[in-house]
Parts: structure tokens; C-alpha cells; sequence
């Protein structure tokens, strides 16, 4: 990062990313009299993993008018998701319309080159300027508590400065490096996820067609997800030693994941890859502080969520629209966000974070796994991990409690056998 940025125009609100939270944002800021301006560095619509949306993220897509056009758009309606282990030893199935409330019925499986590019025309219609191919370069504290930046351009290099700035640019997190923002893991172990889109695989009949498939291995698991046109997104998520040791032979790992694991390999017997294999690092973690002054991290720009319970588009859409109501509120004012600002908003994003990283942990150990495909119905916990399954993170103290109590039994299941025991996981 160079701090000796020449300084030309300058703007009430910069936007660095044009995925969903960068949408989302411009379009809330611009519809409440904001001049953002969204700089993205890609020319939409571009190719990007991660095509499951949970139903409590719609609220967001109908707010913003956006909801009519995905209907029209042909994307596979979602009702639910199943969870199974590689050798269909354990099943579990959750529908939408059982474990949450009306409304909250379906959701989609979208392409995300389409979806994006869908969210990122709203934000342009809403009155934010948006530039494609612009990617954000530097960026540096200036004169009078403002923000400046620079970007390589459809026009060359470009130079600016800003009062407030979102970052949305995904994994690259480029404004919590630039704040020096401490970074750490919320889970140890380092993950690669092995993608591509095929056609032809074995799909559920009826409206579980649209279910996410998620098979658990016994160390890794796989997803498969349902897109229009005949085509699955599916992807193996294993540690990352796994396909170091393979020396990164990605098309032999991914074969001998899917054939050594029947439910999966029946699903991809007559499967075509559509693309080349690709491999994404996957581990989680996040940012201390989201909040600095002027600046607010949303989305993965934030933190980065184990993907399993497809929670990133509705998270990244979530903070954004939190953070577009923050910068609002303190629009008017000489300052930026004060200590306790800054404090708030980053413990309200955390928190949600922190409760998919809790039923992440108990998916991934052994025991917790065995729990959760066997949640003992009497405590009604099926009904709490659902509302997670959903995407619904504002839960009432009572379904609080249940999910504090699926910890207690999850850990217990280390010990006792609560629940039966998965074999192929032992
Ligand atoms: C393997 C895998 C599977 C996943 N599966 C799911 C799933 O099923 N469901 C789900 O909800 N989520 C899933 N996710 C997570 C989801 O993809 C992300 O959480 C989501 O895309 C975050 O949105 P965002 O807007 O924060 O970031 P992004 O979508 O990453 O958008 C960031 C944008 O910023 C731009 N950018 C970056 N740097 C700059 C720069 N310097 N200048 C200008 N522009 C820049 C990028 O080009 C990009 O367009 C998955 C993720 C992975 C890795």
C-alpha cells in the first residue's frame, strides 16, 4: 500500500467489490441519497463458487426489488437440504417449510455469475455509480479523516478520496490489511475445496430435487447442488495436506473421493465435468475488528465462513445492509464512527458468524457429526438446527437454549454412545 496518493475527486462513499455485499450496500446507500460509487475488478458477469442461498437472505432480495427477476431467471427453487454420509449409513433430511416459519418456504440455487451480475445491475438502477475492470490498487488515511484511493481503470489509473468506505472485496480483504487489522484462524485445520459444474448427475425426485446434497466423509466432506440447465455444482472439501500430499494432482483426489464413497459415486456415475477442476484454499477466519473510523468490512471481506451451511451470500448480504445503516446513521456528522460504534457493529456481525461456527465445529468432529444426523427429538433441536439450516440467526432465547444444549450433547457423545455411532466415520 503507498501512502503518497495524488488526490483528485472526491466522494461521500467508495465501495470496493461488486459481489453481493458490494451490491447490496451501494444499492441501500443509494437509495437513501448517497453517491456511492462501486468499483469492481472484474467485468460481470464472472465466474464465482457458491451458487446455494438460504431462505432468510430473501427478506434482503425482496427489500430490494430484486426477488420478481430471480423468479424469471429460471434458477432452481431450493426447499431444503440433505445431509448423508458417503455410505448412506445415516440420512437426514430438513425441509424448509417444516423447520421454519411462513414465508420462508424456498429460496434458489443460483448461478453466481448470473445472481451477482442480477444484484450488481439493482445497485447501478438504484442510482450507484458502479465501474467494472476497476481494481483498487492503494489505499491510504488523508488530510481531514478522509480515505484515499487509487485504481487501474478503464481509464488508466484514477485517484480519489472518500468519506466513508466499504470494503467488499472478498477474501482479498484489502481495507483490513491496509488498517493492519489483526487476522486470525476460527478453525485450525486448513481446507481445500475441489469444484467444478457437471451434467448429468443423479438428481432427488420430486421438490427435493432442489435440495443441497452435502455428504460428510470421514475427514472432508462433499456438496452437490442442483443448477438450472441440467448442470450440479459439486465440490469435495478435504484437508489441505490431503492434496499436498497428492502434489496437487487435483483431478486424482476428487476421483478417489467420489469413487470411494458409494452415495456420492452413484450420484456422478454418468456425470461430465462441464469445466476444469479448480481448487479454492478454504479456511476460516476472521478479522478482530470490522470497523475502523471510516471504514467497514462486509462479507467475506470480513471473515470467511466455513462454506457448509451455505451461509456466505446471505451473510455478505446481511452485513452490508448493516453497514449501509451505520454509515447512514453517521452520515451527517464531521466524524467517523466512534469506539463504541465500531464495537457495536463488529459484535453484531460476529455474532452471527460465530453461530454457524459453532454448528460448523460440531460438523466436523466425529461426535458432534453424530449428534447432529441423530438430534434426540425430545429437546426439540431438530427444529434450532433448522432455523440455522435456514439461515434464520435471530433466535429466540429458547431455541438459544437448545442449541447450547446440542453442544452439551455433542461433547457427551465423545464419551457415551447418546447416539448410535456412524461406523464409516469411526
Ligand atoms: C468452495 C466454496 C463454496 C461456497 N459455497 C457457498 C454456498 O453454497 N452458498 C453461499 O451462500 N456461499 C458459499 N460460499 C461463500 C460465498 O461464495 C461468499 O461468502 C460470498 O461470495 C461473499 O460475497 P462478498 O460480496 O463478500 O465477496 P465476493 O463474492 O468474493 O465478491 C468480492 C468482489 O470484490 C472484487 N474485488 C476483490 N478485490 C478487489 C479490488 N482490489 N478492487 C476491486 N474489486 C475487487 C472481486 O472481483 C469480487 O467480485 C462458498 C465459498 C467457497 C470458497
Amino acid at each position: 500500500m503507498i501512502s503518497d496518493l495524488p488526490e483528485s475527486e472526491t466522494r461521500d462513499v467508495v465501495i470496493i467489490g461488486g459481489g453481493p455485499a458490494g451490491s447490496v450496500a451501494g444499492a441501500y446507500l443509494a437509495r437513501a441519497g448517497m453517491r456511492p460509487l462501486l468499483l469492481e475488478k472484474e467485468k460481470f458477469p464472472r465466474f464465482v463458487i457458491g451458487e446455494s442461498l438460504l431462505p432468510y437472505g430473501n427478506d434482503i432480495l425482496k427489500e430490494l426489488g430484486v426477488w420478481p427477476e430471480l423468479e424469471k431467471a429460471g434458477f432452481i427453487k431450493k426447499y431444503g437440504a440433505d445431509f448423508s454420509t458417503g455410505f448412506t449409513e445415516r440420512f437426514n433430511r430438513y425441509w424448509f417449510r417444516q423447520a421454519l416459519d411462513a414465508g420462508y418456504e424456498h429460496t434458489f440455487q443460483v448461478d453466481r455469475a448470473a445472481f451477482d451480475d442480477i444484484l450488481l445491475r439493482n445497485a447501478r438502477q438504484s442510482g450507484c455509480e458502479v465501474v467494472e475492470s476497476a481494481h483498487v490498487t492503494a489505499l491510504a488515511h488523508s488530510a481531514k479523516d478522509m480515505i484515499s484511493l487509487s485504481y487501474d481503470g478503464p481509464n488508466g489509473r484514477t485517484s480519489l478520496t472518500t468519506s466513508w468506505l466499504v470494503d467488499a472485496s472478498g477474501r482479498n480483504g484489502i481495507a483490513g490489511r491496509f488498517l493492519d487489522i489483526p487476522k486470525y484462524p476460527t478453525r485450525q485445520m486448513k481446507m481445500v475445496a475441489i469444484y467444478s459444474h457437471f451434467q448429468g448427475v443423479h438428481r432427488n425426485s420430486g421438490d427435493a430435487a432442489g435440495h443441497t446434497v452435502i455428504v460428510r466423509f470421514k475427514s472432508g466432506w462433499s456438496w452437490l447442488i442442483p443448477l438450472a440447465d441440467g448442470k450440479t455444482s459439486v465440490g469435495i472439501v478435504i484437508p489441505a495436506d490431503t492434496l499436498r500430499e497428492a502434489q496437487g494432482d487435483l483431478k486424482s483426489v476428487f476421483d478417489h473421493h467420489v469413487s470411494s464413497h458409494p452415495d456420492l459415486a452413484e450420484r456422478m456415475s454418468r456425470a461430465e465435468g462441464l469445466m476444469p477442476l479448480r481448487a479454492t484454499a478454504d479456511y476460516s477466519w476472521r478479522f478482530k475488528s470490522f470497523a475502523s473510523g471510516r471504514v467497514l468490512l462486509t462479507g467475506d471481506a470480513a471473515g470467511f465462513v466455513d462454506p457448509i451451511f451455505s451461509s456466505g451470500v446471505m451473510l455478505a448480504m446481511k452485513s452490508a445492509r448493516l453497514a449501509a445503516n451505520t454509515i447512514l446513521a453517521a452520515r451527517n456528522r464531521q466524524t467517523g464512527l466512534d469506539s463504541g460504534e465500531c464495537r457495536q457493529y463488529t459484535a453484531e456481525v460476529a455474532g452471527w458468524m460465530h453461530l454457524y461456527s459453532r454448528i460448523i465445529r460440531s460438523f466436523y468432529e466425529r461426535a458432534g457429526f453424530e449428534i447432529f444426523m441423530h438430534p434426540l427429538p425430545y429437546f426439540k433441536i431438530p427444529r434450532s438446527i433448522g432455523y440455522l439450516v435456514g439461515g434464520r440467526m435471530d433466535l429466540p432465547a429458547a431455541q438459544r437454549l437448545r442449541l447450547a444444549v446440542f453442544s452439551v450433547l455433542c461433547a457427551l457423545q465423545r464419551f457415551f454412545n447418546l447416539a448410535p455411532p456412524i461406523r464409516s466415520l469411526r
